[in-house]
């Protein structure tokens, strides 16, 4: 009889929640107040649980929460039910041929097998995907409350506790004003802060090179996607004509879209995220991919996302070859977070422990409380 453990999987549970934020966050093209994620619960005849979740992201992965419960609901649960777990790679080859997209209900499937195999094995994700190469992250901060005076008071609080990595929230409001906060937020932070833009795809690229060569003085690290997805002739015009290194985020759905982007000379770094590329091991894959086309990369996670996603981006950026452009998780925008320690900084670090799995405890009780019906 063979001594080798096995994790049989007995249920696999997709949750619509609704989890609110402190206060809304003001994006070009929209204004998030709730963040509807999926969560994914699945557990082994053995009575472990392994826990993933990922973002509904209408205007990125086009991922809708309903569909996202179904598409785990009535097509991926059923390939993993009866199986085991530590199998977890060929699962995943499953998954993914199984529906076209719905990257975001992929990811968190991905994720929770991790945790329960990381679990099973006692040891952490990031050494089951290939080792850690960082364990102490200086988190990046959004700022996005849609007022200056209140990103500056946030900044400077944040700045107190040891965060010098923030990125503006630009494009929702008219190009005059992101100028002049950009321009305050420099000269309120001091010359240390690292400061980087975000635009959402909200600008016209007369309104980027407006905004990038008036703000050149800043020193902005990158700025990311200002221009829509699918116009990277676009980007690449502007890559030509400003100083600022150009980020993609919206335009990256697949790892075919950063080889593109880089051929086109539109890019010169990425925001990877896993509900956009299926999951942590697309993400890693990708990873490697930037570092042969020497592209610089930032890790993000969705606007919001509670611990779950937090520690699992944590421990895929715990791997990648290089994370030059930082990393930022969001889970401490939510009024409440849904696990029992959540991740936090301190002294403006985050550092991994040696937790197995995931390394995060859900408050299933609470979690439940979040539920929403999303048929
Ligand atoms: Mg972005």
């Amino acid at each position: 009889m063979s001594n080798s453990p096995s994790l049989i999987i007995k249920s696999v549970e997709a949750i619509p929640v609704a989890l609110p934020l402190k206060k809304s966050m003001h994006m070009a093209g929209v204004v998030i107040s709730n963040a509807y994620n999926l969560i994914v619960r699945i557990e082994t005849q053995n009575g472990m649980i392994g826990w993933g979740e990922s973002a509904s992201a209408p205007t990125m992965t086009g991922d809708l929460l309903p569909g996202m419960v179904a598409a785990v609901r009535d097509h991926l649960a059923p390939l993993l039910i009866g199986q085991d777990a530590l199998h977890h790679a060929a699962l995943m080859d499953k998954v993914s041929k199984e529906i076209y997209r719905n990257t975001g209900a992929k990811c968190a499937i991905e994720c929770a097998l991790l945790d329960l195999c990381g679990k099973a094995l006692g040891i952490p994700v990031y050494d089951l995907i290939g080792g850690a190469r960082r364990l102490c992250f200086n988190p990046m901060v959004l700022l996005g409350s849609g007022s200056s005076d209140e990103d500056l008071h946030d900044a400077l609080s944040k700045q107190k506790m040891g965060i010098e990595f923030f990125k503006i929230k630009v494009g929702a409001r008219p190009i005059q004003e992101d100028i002049a906060h950009t321009l305050r937020l420099r000269k309120e932070l001091g010359p240390n802060t690292t400061l980087c833009a975000d635009a959402n795809m909200g600008l016209t690229s007369s309104e980027t090179v407006a905004y990038c060569k008036t703000t050149e003085s800043v020193n902005l690290l990158f700025f990311e996607q200002p221009l829509r997805s699918g116009n990277l002739n676009g980007m690449a015009q502007l890559a030509s004509s400003i100083s600022v290194p150009l980020c993609g985020d919206e335009s990256i759905t697949a790892i075919e879209d950063i080889i593109s982007l880089s051929q086109a000379k539109a890019i010169q770094g990425v925001n990877l995220k896993i509900i956009k590329l299926g999951g942590i091991s697309p993400v890693i894959n990708a990873a490697y991919i930037c570092e042969s086309l020497g592209l610089s990369v930032n890790l993000a996670c969705k606007v919001a996302e509670s611990s779950i996603a937090a520690a699992a981006l944590f421990h895929t950026g715990a791997v990648l070859p290089n994370l030059d452009w930082g990393i930022s998780v969001t889970n401490q925008y939510l009024a409440e977070d849904i696990v029992l320690d959540p991740i936090r900084a301190i002294d403006g670090v985050v550092t991994l422990g040696r937790k197995p799995g995931l390394g995060i405890e859900v408050d299933e009780e609470k979690m439940r409380r979040f539920t929403i019906d999303a048929k």
